[in-house]
């Protein structure tokens, strides 16, 4: 890839993408009447529904892009205002210095089960590694 490439290269779905099948874009979209423990013009971050540790939280786009092997080159600055979210929402909730583990499990091997990007923010107890 060339330092031109993020600029020559289209995003991996257009800014208004919207799947009305997948649960994540409804969530984006307000259809739940979800909290949103932080929003801006391009992801957002509420609370897993089955939580894993004490804090677990969900970073996404509000576009539909289905995984981290979906996105584009000019999908780049995108990933860096989902981490800066997690980074955002984690100091928020107290973690930052106690620390926290940031999770994209992608494609099936990867365990990923919600066909939308996301981030895991999981933090609030000690996380074992490996993972299973
Ligand atoms: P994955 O396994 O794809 O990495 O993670 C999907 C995550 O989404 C799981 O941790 C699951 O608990 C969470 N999840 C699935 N459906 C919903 C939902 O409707 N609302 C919320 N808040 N979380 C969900
Ligand atoms: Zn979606």
């Amino acid at each position: 890839m060339s330092d031109q490439d993020h600029l020559t290269t289209q995003p991996s779905s257009p800014a208004s993408s919207h799947d009305p099948q997948c649960i994540f874009c409804r969530i984006a979209r307000g259809d739940f009447g979800t909290v949103f423990l932080h929003q801006d013009q391009d992801v957002v971050a509420f609370a897993d529904l089955h939580p894993q540790a004490p804090v677990h939280v969900l970073v996404i786009p509000r576009r539909h892009v289905a995984s981290l092997a979906d996105t584009a080159p000019a999908d780049n600055a995108l990933l860096g205002r989902l981490l800066a979210a997690v980074r955002s929402v984690a100091a928020q909730l107290g973690v930052a210095a106690t620390g926290y583990r940031t999770v994209l499990n992608t494609g099936s091997d990867g365990g990923q089960s919600v066909h939308h990007l996301h981030a895991h923010l999981l933090a609030g107890r000690s996380l074992g590694w490996p993972p299973g």
